[in-house]
């Protein structure tokens, strides 16, 4: 921030004395004040549905969820959320971009709500959240140079970025935000997707089991216990089954 006594770059300055890395007080303050008048809320744009700042895993995936779950599958998910949110506590950003499926009976408002306003409040620049309508309408916006609140090249730039991609979501929107997790991986930034749905376009965002990048994002996902028919009847929807045997 521009007062900042510390001179601090998103959070973070160079100790005079110690040479170390730390986290500018100064700037965490600033931000909890305003997190407790909710003015983050605007600038985040995070819907009303979207409140809360504590976060626990059990919370995204609820207890009624979990006879139909791979217990497994469900650990490893609560772990990358974990990792996620203890990091940017720490200003430090993910090491990887990520796909998050918490299941059709989940509340990821849970997980989106606390993990962007902990990044903020750790001063992070963090880009409103963002669903795959914005972004066509954004990268339409900045080839035709208009002036937008919050660019495109403004979200490439964040150092969070969080898409939640909803029941609507078009194959050629998936694209649009592929995109946009590439231009964001030149700046080395991690782009961050929550979904529901199993369209077969998503696999395009992801990258190999096991290996780590920006540009391609990590599968964590639920496996339920048993077959479970997504949206059945709809040919452009494939079974969470089928989806995940994609990546094997
Ligand atoms: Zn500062």
């Amino acid at each position: 921030m521009s007062e900042c006594p510390n001179h601090c770059k998103n959070g973070i300055y160079i100790d005079p004395y110690t040479h170390k890395r730390r986290i500018c007080e100064f700037c965490r303050d600033k931000r909890k004040e305003e997190i407790k008048n909710g003015d983050e809320k605007v600038k985040l744009r995070l819907p009303p549905s979207l409140c809360g700042t504590n976060f626990s895993p059990d919370n995204v995936i609820p207890a009624s969820a979990l006879p139909l779950l791979d217990e497994e599958s469900v650990n490893s998910v609560k772990e990358a959320m974990n990792r996620l949110i203890s990091g940017v506590v720490l200003c430090e950003l993910p090491d990887e971009s990520v796909l998050f499926n918490f299941g059709s009976r989940c509340h990821d408002a849970n997980f989106i709500a606390p993990f962007m306003r902990k990044a903020y409040e750790a001063g992070l620049s963090v880009a409103p959240l963002l669903t795959p309508t914005d972004i066509v309408q954004l990268r339409r916006a900045y080839n035709e140079g208009k002036e937008v609140d919050f660019s495109y090249d403004d979200v490439i730039h964040s150092q969070i970025c969080v898409i939640v991609l909803d029941a609507g979501t078009l194959s050629d929107e998936i694209l649009y935000a592929k995109g946009l997790m590439q231009l964001r991986a030149y700046q080395k930034l991690p782009t961050i997707f929550v979904t529901h749905i199993w369209n077969v376009g998503l696999n395009s965002l992801c990258g190999d089991v096991g290996g780590k990048s920006y540009d391609l994002a990590t599968l964590y996902s639920v496996k339920y216990v048993k077959s479970l028919e997504i949206e059945q009847g709809d040919s452009r929807r494939m079974t969470l089954d089928a989806f995940t045997k994609t990546f094997q």
